[in-house]
């Protein structure tokens, strides 16, 4: 694969990617043009029938082969993922094994792509469907996840026999690009999977919703650019999934395990530095034992160490820009103006750079601006609640619908609060809940449709049905 010193030395692109730890530019790629990518989309619609025309176990057999290139390139691809990203290099090759689950699940599920014969509603009549690829897609993924939010979108549009085109996050197209490269040396014909980095994504967008060649739009990123998205996308009826933000509680009842809780809220709450749709935004704690957990996750949460990701010792990396700093910061001094307490943190971190302090706040109340919105770093707001039901009514008192947890031991506790929140993924006693086996997606203002497991491939698939008539009768 091309090394990161080689993507960095194409030093003539347009779009200047930086480290958030440093803020120095650390390389500069090509700009594709609206121009460009229409063209690109030509040639993905072209290839596409091809590719479809093989059989599932033979694009099986070249994601497998994408899949093993990832985990073999596994410590520079994570290096290029902390250099563009910041997370620490632990949890950047985490999210390589991460983001090489889809592929190797995707290979295998693209083999089950089963449709089915239907009792009949009359005797000379069959009834069957079967599915079949969508066609040519388009893929717009975020940040934070640079490399698994490629691949959870790719390796099902291609196991299902698409063609897909993705733009990258303008901070990180360095990991979608090393992705790229991979795939092409596991043998995915290039015009089948190509990254577009563009300065700016306006006009792809507009571009991917109105082009008739594409068949399927799949977004990661912000609600509001999700609804724009899905605006935009109303004139070719095209179909779409969107993960979007988040406003996860994150619920700890009187009889919970709660150093249990304690470790699920640091894992929740401050993975990737706060920066995840699914990272803990509400603590919600029974009043009996707010003190108590409050002291202990506070405790925990002021000897994590702030630095460079590329620093071993480092759990909290950067923000991954100015404007992600001064909106945590802003969400925080909103909060303490209102009545809330920092136990720990609650300014930004002296080193230079885009650091932020490892936060815990107390007397958070529901109508705050921290509570309302998806903080994106290491801040832990805590609010009180008095029974069960205040609990569920706090929690769900949010326009989004993304991930919830709860902790308690109580076995119909578990059943009565699960069935209660109005959230696409549920962690009961857990703080993270993503993997490639389940399906991962919202409701509500979260989104639409869900990415891994069997119904992540059934987002790049239609469902067609055949009347077969006209039987007779054996002669
Ligand atoms: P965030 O605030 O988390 O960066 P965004 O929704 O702004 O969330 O960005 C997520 C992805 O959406 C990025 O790849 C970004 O370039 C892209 N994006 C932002 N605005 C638009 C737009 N108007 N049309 C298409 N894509 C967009």
């Amino acid at each position: 694969m091309r090394s990161l010193l080689e993507l960095i030395q194409e030093t003539d692109g347009a779009l200047a990617v930086d480290d958030p730890a440093t803020g120095e530019i650390i390389a500069r790629v090509k700009a594709y043009s609206v121009d460009e990518i229409s063209s690109i989309i030509q040639k993905a619609d072209a290839a596409q029938p091809e590719w479809a025309s093989k059989t599932a176990k033979e694009r099986a057999n070249i994601l497998r082969k994408w899949f093993n290139l990832i985990i073999d390139n596994m410590s520079p691809l994570a290096a290029i993922i902390t250099a563009e990203c910041g997370k620490p290099l632990w949890e950047a090759k985490g999210e390589v094994t991460y983001g090489a689950a889809f592929v190797e699940w995707f290979a295998e599920e693209g083999k089950r792509a089963y449709g089915e014969t239907i009792p009949s509603f009359a005797a000379n009549k069959r009834v069957l469907t079967i599915k079949q690829p969508i066609g040519t897609c388009a893929a717009i993924t975020p940040w934070n996840f640079p490399i698994a939010m490629v691949t959870r979108k790719v390796a099902p549009a291609l196991a299902a026999g698409c063609s897909i085109v993705l733009k990258p996050a303008e901070a990180t197209p360095l990991s979608a690009l090393a992705i790229e490269q991979l795939a092409i040396e596991a043998g995915i014909p290039k015009d089948i999977f190509k990254v577009v980095p563009v300065t700016n994504p306006a006009p792809v967008g507009t571009l991917f919703c109105s082009d008739p060649h594409i068949r399927k739009l799949s977004f990661t990123g912000s609600t509001q650019t999700g609804k724009l998205l899905m605006q935009q996308a109303a004139q070719n009826i095209m179909k779409l999934s969107l993960e979007l933000g988040g406003n996860a509680p994150f619920i700890v009842f009187d009889d919970a395990d709660i150093d249990a809780a304690v470790e699920g809220a640091m894992d929740s709450k401050f993975r990737n530095a706060g920066q995840t749709c699914v990272c803990a935004n509400r603590i919600l704690v029974q009043e009996s034992i707010a003190q108590e957990f409050s002291a202990k996750l506070t405790a925990k949460v002021a000897a994590l160490p702030v630095g460079p990701g590329c620093d071993d010792a480092v759990k909290i990396g950067p923000l991954i820009g100015p404007a992600a700093q001064r909106k945590v910061h802003q969400l925080v001094e909103d909060a303490l103006a209102a009545g809330a307490i920092a136990q720990t943190g609650g300014t930004a971190h002296d080193n230079e750079g885009n650091f932020y302090q490892p936060t815990v706040l107390t007397n958070v109340t529901s109508d705050m601006a921290i509570s309302c919105n998806e903080i994106f770093g290491p801040v832990a707001p805590i609010m009180t609640f008095v029974d069960e039901s205040d609990a569920i009514q706090l929690a769900n008192d949010t326009p989004y619908g993304l991930a919830a947890y709860f902790y308690t031991r109580d076995i119909g506790r578990v059943w009565r609060v699960m069935e209660a929140l109005e959230y696409g993924m549920i962690g009961v006693n857990e703080g993270i809940v993503s993997s490639e086996v389940a399906p991962f997606g919202g409701i509500k203002q979260s989104g639409l449709g869900r990415e891994g497991s069997k119904h992540g491939l059934d987002e790049y698939l239609e469902l067609k049905y055949a009347l077969i008539g006209g039987l007779g009768k054996p002669s």
